[in-house]
């Protein structure tokens, strides 16, 4: 470095000089002195390097002021929270990466509420005396899918890693070969089972698994199987040369096991072939049968409601599960129930006691955030207020509404300089290991900018405030409003006009 860039250097400003500053003397009181000094200090070091790349004069009154306006910038980033709101552009609706489901407004409500105060969580209003956090839900929930009794735990997986544990601890559990499956996020089936303390039979190949795979498993180690999983393939299909065998036809077949051949003559009302699916003859059979072989379905998404008026496929329900004859039923909060993350066991009473009072269940559990929100959810649901949760809201949207909100984007980004925006049809997944296969058709607006590259659009919208999350196809960056709330969408032209 000359001499010229030494003098430059002696232009900069010290750090008490740059603290003493009346802006950053206030921060300071308001944030703490340790995140504006290091903030500062940052600032004059970049000033630093900054000055020794180039070789021009600064003047010291105009270097203090940027060191000032960095020094503001820098602590602004430090006291950022990490989980960050983001406006999610990319079509998935239930996006695991973004959160998966954004709350009902009631649900953030009734969390915000339940945070800011005392609630009764573990308290018995009525009596005065100690309750259980376990039994909040569980009326709704049996409203809604028809099950004896239910347990919330902290997540879908932690669901199933209590009910394999509660049935099948020491014991064997009979997987189908096409049913050990990967959702992402680490979440494998096999390391689930293994962790629960159970051990893991396969039964069938990959493509192909029959009644005889089962019933044999079954009679190579009599006494020793402690449940039957089935898993619901929630991020693919198998096509082709495939079967699998039906829970309804695993329930029977197991319906039969259990009883001795003297009950063969027990009124087929009760006991034959569809008495699985009816809960009352189940609930009246459960009491006398020893709940030896638990019939355990992992069913992911566990929808609520019959996505097929959305144009989609149909999508089983706990409900359905329940009544082909599943014994328990783990399914998330938050995909297509649209509610905060949560994992819910709904099944025969028996074994919903026997997960409750299982020490496991206090390290899975829930706490009272999720709760509120959960049980105003589950209210809408019941209710039949569904355009009120936004998941199946933003699913519902009609491609027609999209593309005129895409239409009214792509006018409103008419002045940026060089921007080249074109309406565009979209097809995305919904997303969080629900409905395997099915494309929901949108529209949204690719972008394309003059001396950018599509990687520099799409790194620009991110760098925003709040960040905007596209995706990139064919050079350009797609913003897919299939994910995008119509009360969003004037803050999102102002984030591309802002970023470009
Ligand atoms: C998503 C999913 C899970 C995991 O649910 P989390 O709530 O994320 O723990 C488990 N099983 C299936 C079949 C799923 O689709």
């Amino acid at each position: 470095m000359g001499a010229e860039g030494e003098t430059a250097l002696r232009a900069l400003p010290s750090l008490s000089v740059l603290l003493a500053r009346p802006l950053l003397e206030r921060l300071a009181e308001r944030h703490g002195r340790a995140v504006i000094v290091a903030a500062a200090q940052a600032a004059v070091d970049e000033l630093r390097e900054e000055l020794r790349a180039e070789s021009v004069a600064p003047n010291r009154a105009e270097l203090l002021v940027r060191a000032e306006a960095l020094t503001v910038r820098r602590a602004r980033e430090a006291r950022r929270t990490t989980l960050r709101r983001v406006v999610n552009a990319t079509g998935v609706v239930i996006h695991t990466n973004l959160g998966r489901a954004p709350l009902a407004r009631a649900a953030a409500l009734a969390a915000a509420r339940a945070g800011r105060g005392y609630v009764a969580l573990e308290y018995d209003v009525a009596r005065g005396v100690r309750g259980s956090r376990y039994t909040h839900c569980e009326r709704l929930l049996r409203e809604l899918t028809g099950a004896e009794g239910a347990l919330v735990v902290n997540n879908c997986a932690a669901a199933l890693l209590l009910a394999l544990n509660t049935a099948a601890e020491g014991r064997a559990v009979l997987v189908s070969r096409g049913e050990m499956i990967e959702i992402g996020g680490g979440f494998r089936v096999h390391e689930i089972l293994a962790k629960s303390g159970a051990r893991l039979v396969e039964v069938g190949a990959t493509n192909k698994t029959h009644m005889a795979d089962y019933v044999r498993a079954l009679d190579a180690t009599p006494g020793e199987v402690g449940a039957i999983l089935k898993v619901h393939r929630s991020n693919f299909v198998q096509t082709g040369f495939v079967a699998e065998v039906e829970l309804r036809d695993l329930a029977e077949m197991l319906d039969r096991r259990k009883r001795p051949e003297d009950e063969t003559a027990a009124p087929a009302a009760a006991t034959g072939a569809t008495g699985r699916s009816d809960p009352v003859a189940r609930s009246e059979g459960s009491a006398e049968r020893a709940p030896d072989v638990a019939l355990v379905h992992d069913l992911g998404s566990g929808c609520l409601t019959d996505v097929r008026s959305f144009g989609l496929p149909r999508e089983p329900t706990p409900a359905d599960a329940l009544a082909d004859g599943a014994d328990l039923v783990a399914f998330s909060g938050d995909k297509l129930l649209g509610g905060p993350q949560a994992g819910i066991l709904v099944g025969r009473k028996d074994w919903i006691a026997r997960a409750r009072s299982n020490p496991l269940t206090r390290a899975l559990r829930v706490d009272k955030l999720t709760l509120a929100a959960l049980e105003a959810t589950l209210q809408l649901h019941l209710s039949g207020r569904l355009d009120e949760i936004p998941v199946l809201d933003l699913i519902g949207r009609p491609v027609r509404e999209l593309r005129e909100a895409a239409e009214r984007l792509r006018t409103e980004l008419g002045g940026v300089p060089g921007l080249e925006a074109e309406v565009v049809e979209t097809e995305t997944r919904v997303g969080g290991g629900s409905l395997p296969g099915a494309l929901l058709p949108g529209a949204g607006v690719a972008l394309r900018q003059t001396g950018r590259t599509a990687g520099e659009v799409e790194e620009r919208l991110r760098g925003g405030s709040p960040p905007l999350i596209g995706r990139i196809a064919e050079d350009r960056v797609i913003l897919d409003l299939r994910s995008v709330a119509p009360s969003e969408l004037a803050l999102l032209a102002r984030l591309v006009r802002r970023a470009l």
